[in-house]
């Protein structure tokens, strides 16, 4: 029996995806994921695109993503098609806000311009730890103790990067035990806008998730490496840390990490073979453990079945299947 929680006005989801190229199946079991998360809790559910990347955006591929979204039968409170009280829904659209923060960063002295080209970065670490995003920054422009943010800005500013110093923080992890970490000696400062002059992702997505009010962030495994940059950021900008849930990866045919490109496993093979979502829906379903069998079965069906605690039993037992398979 399906258990009802209670109406919950203050949980707010989202799906961000990057408008790279087409999204592929494990794209759609994410976004499936996270919406099965917002609807289940009752809460809202948001779309937003990532686009600011712009060297990274494909034509066409907002549009694309949307469709296949709707397609799928996935529906959204807020977003780029529909509006909303906490728009817009586009990063590129959002510059100002994330001047805003930045330039409230920079007046607390939280960040300092760093001329190091990531080669000079990479030079400084012999070898980088498995699963790292990036190496860790040897500290080559931290400001010395004291300074003040003028004489940071007389150097020619390449790029800008979050002073981690003496920060400890708590993770987040929904689905594992709490650590303490010390950001500065395991991560480094790290880049909040590039030499490009562009926002880096850490950066926009945080000031975004803050702003838009976001209390739940459903995403792949491939971003839990961002999770505890982003908790020191929602921090030192002042918003609650939203609670973080990181769903396994899916993997292709071959075992291998699915990429946006056409092949067999993308949506666009799919599509030709079968025109309605419900086979699709079901594979996905049962790949991580919602369905013990694989039937058709629509979204709207399928969140009938299910309640919050099967959903996140099946998410926590897909990961640890994925991380048996996948040893760190
Ligand atoms: N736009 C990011 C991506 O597509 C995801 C952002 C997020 O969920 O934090 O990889
Ligand atoms: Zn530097």
């Amino acid at each position: 029996m399906s258990h009802e929680p209670e109406a919950n006005s203050t949980y707010r989801g989202r799906y961000a995806p990057s408008p790279t190229g087409r999204l592929h199946l494990g794209n759609l079991r994410t976004a499936l994921l996270a919406w099965l998360h917002a609807r289940l809790s009752r809460g809202r559910f948001i779309l937003r695109i990532d686009d600011l990347d712009t060297p990274r955006n494909k034509p066409g591929s907002i549009e694309e993503i949307i469709a296949d979204l709707h397609w799928l039968g996935l529906d959204w409170d807020e977003g780029p098609d529909i509006g909303g009280a906490n728009g817009p829904y586009l990063q590129s659209g959002r510059l100002d806000h994330y001047e805003k923060f930045f330039d409230q960063l920079k007046t607390a002295h939280l960040i300092f311009s760093c001329t190091c080209s990531r080669k000079d970065v990479q030079l400084a670490q012999s070898a980088p730890n498995a699963g790292q995003i990036e190496p860790i920054y040897p500290g080559t422009c931290r400001p010395p103790e004291g300074w003040s943010q003028q004489a940071a800005a007389n150097r020619t500013p390449v790029s800008w990067r979050f002073l981690t110093r003496d920060i400890t923080i708590t993770s987040q992890a929904e689905l594992s035990e709490p650590t303490t970490v010390k950001l500065d000696k395991t991560i480094g400062d790290f880049v909040v806008k590039r030499k490009d002059g562009l926002y880096a992702y850490q950066f926009a997505t945080v000031v975004d998730d803050g702003l838009m009010g976001i209390t739940d962030i459903v995403r792949g495994s491939d971003l839990s490496d961002s999770m505890l940059r982003q908790v020191a950021l929602f921090d030192a900008l002042g918003f609650s840390r939203p609670c973080f849930l990181h769903a396994p990866l899916m993997h292709d045919s071959l075992g291998g990490r699915m990429a946006k490109r056409d092949g067999s496993d993308s949506l666009e093979a799919w599509k030709s073979r079968d025109r309605a979502p419900e086979p699709l829906i079901g594979e996905l379903a049962s790949s991580c453990g919602l369905m013990d069998t694989a039937y058709p079965i629509s979204c709207q069906e399928l969140l009938e079945r299910l309640n919050l605690e099967d959903l996140l039993r099946s998410m926590s037992a897909a990961r640890k299947s994925a991380a048996a398979l996948n040893p760190a």
